[in-house]
C-alpha cells in the first residue's frame, strides 16, 4: 500500500468510526429524551391528574398527598 492509499484508508476508517459514534449518540440521545418524559398519575382518592418528572413508581398527589401508581410511562 502506498502512502496516499494508506492516508485515504485511515481517513475513511476515521470517518466511518465517527459516523458510527454519531449514530450511537443520536440513538441513545433519542432514547434518553423519551425516558425523560414525566410519568402521568391519576389520584385514586381525589381523581386529580398530575405529572412527575422523577419517574418514581409511586408519587404523592399534589392535591391530597395520596400515593399513586403511574398510569402512563
Ligand atoms: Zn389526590
Amino acid at each position: 500500500m502506498s502512502l496516499p492509499e494508506a492516508v485515504a484508508a485511515t481517513t475513511a476508517w476515521a470517518l466511518g468510526g465517527l459516523a458510527v459514534l454519531w449514530l450511537h449518540y443520536e440513538v441513545s440521545g433519542a432514547w434518553h429524551r423519551r425516558r425523560r418524559l414525566p410519568s402521568l398519575y391519576r389520584c385514586e382518592r381525589c381523581a386529580g391528574v398530575y405529572e412527575d418528572g422523577r419517574r418514581v413508581p409511586l408519587s404523592a398527589c399534589p392535591y391530597c398527598g395520596t400515593l399513586n401508581e403511574a398510569v402512563k410511562r
